[in-house]
């Protein structure tokens, strides 16, 4: 068949190239589509001290550079494209990109999650421009200055942590009165002198022209609202969101069946409810979405592959 990949796997996060990787050593033709740079959440991570074997000094991009080297290194191919369309259905599947149409007997859907937003007015006006979604991208813009973080997961606590580095003080605003973050985590937290919480809070509302400079807090008992305004001599601070995480799957909505959330539903297995379909990593409904769940499920999702394409086309 002309122009058919073996595999096309549509993301580039650790789930994707894992899977790209055993895939492209499994010797089939594999393609590997990517609309943004290679990654996924975890290049937004300065150190990852919990993906086996990786102590020390590693770093999300760091990591995701071997991963990426390793796939290609095997003969995945890589392409920078936006899938708008797809169709699942027939035996040959086909992607329709922006640039290019893919075709391929079987498809791994690693497309991951993103951060959920607050949804509260001036959020997105003034994302970045003090408001962000990622303490490693954007908290050394905020040396000695103060800084908010929403949350009260893994991610908003260590994030917050992280951010003690290069602000004077950093308040922690969470909705409720106990964190949901590992106690390990939580003790580190509450004994870092430079963190401080609003509990029972939450931001109704950023302020400012062209940058942050005030914030409106909304205590959730009381139902209080209280106008934080940034330091005169600062004239800014910073609102670091860490609420959670959305699937990105709004393209195989109505053709692959998902949670209410929109995860894919998969089995043991990978496998969706559609031939020749898989899906690995965040996107999918699972119990922890770590980069070595992600791994394991890539590496899963293209061996099941390799099967589905010998027992159908060989
Ligand atoms: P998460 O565990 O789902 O926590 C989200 C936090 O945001 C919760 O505290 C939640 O409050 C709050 N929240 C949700 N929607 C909100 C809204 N609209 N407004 C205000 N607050 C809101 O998310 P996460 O911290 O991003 O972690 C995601 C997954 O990655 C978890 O499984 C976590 O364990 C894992 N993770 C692990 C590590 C690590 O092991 N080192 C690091 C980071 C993340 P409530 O508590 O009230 O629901």
């Amino acid at each position: 068949m002309e122009n058919v990949y073996d595999v096309a796997i549509i993301g580039s996060g650790p789930a994707g190239l894992a899977a790209g990787l055993y895939s492209g050593r499994a010797r089939m033709n594999t393609i590997i589509i990517e609309k943004e740079k290679a990654g996924g959440q975890i290049v937004t991570t300065e150190e990852v001290e919990n993906y086996p074997g990786s102590i020390g000094e590693e770093s999300g991009p760091s990591l995701i550079a071997r991963m990426v080297k390793q796939a290609e290194g095997f003969g995945a191919k890589k392409a920078k494209d936006t899938i708008t369309d797809i169709q699942l259905d027939g035996d040959i599947k086909v992607l329709k990109g922006e640039k290019e149409e893919y075709r391929a007997k079987a498809v791994i859907i690693a497309s991951g999650a993103k951060p959920r937003l607050i949804g509260c007015p001036g959020e997105k006006e003034l994302t970045g421009k003090g408001v962000s979604y990622c303490a490693t991208c954007d908290g050394a813009f905020f040396e000695d200055f103060e800084v908010f973080v929403v949350g009260g997961g893994d991610s908003a606590v260590e994030e917050a942590m992280f951010l003690t580095k290069f602000a004077r003080k950093v308040t922690i605003i969470h909705r409720r009165d106990t964190l949901r973050a590992a106690k390990s985590i939580q003790e580190k937290a509450f004994k870092n002198e430079k963190i401080d919480f609003m509990w029972n809070s939450e931001i109704v509302e950023v302020k400012g022209e062209g940058i942050v400079e005030s914030i409106v807090v909304k205590n959730r008992e009381s139902g209080e609202l209280k106008q934080i305004d940034a330091d005169e001599e600062d004239g800014t601070f910073g609102v670091f969101v860490f609420i959670g995480f959305m699937p990105q799957t709004n393209l195989f909505k109505d053709k692959v069946d998902m949670d209410q959330r929109g995860y894919i539903i998969t089995d043991d297995n990978m496998k969706t409810n559609i031939e020749g379909v898989f899906a690995a990593g965040d996107c999918r409904v699972k119990s922890l979405r770590q980069v070595v769940t992600a791994c394991a499920d890539g590496a899963i999702a293209a061996t099941q592959a390799e099967k589905y394409i010998e027992d159908k086309f060989e």
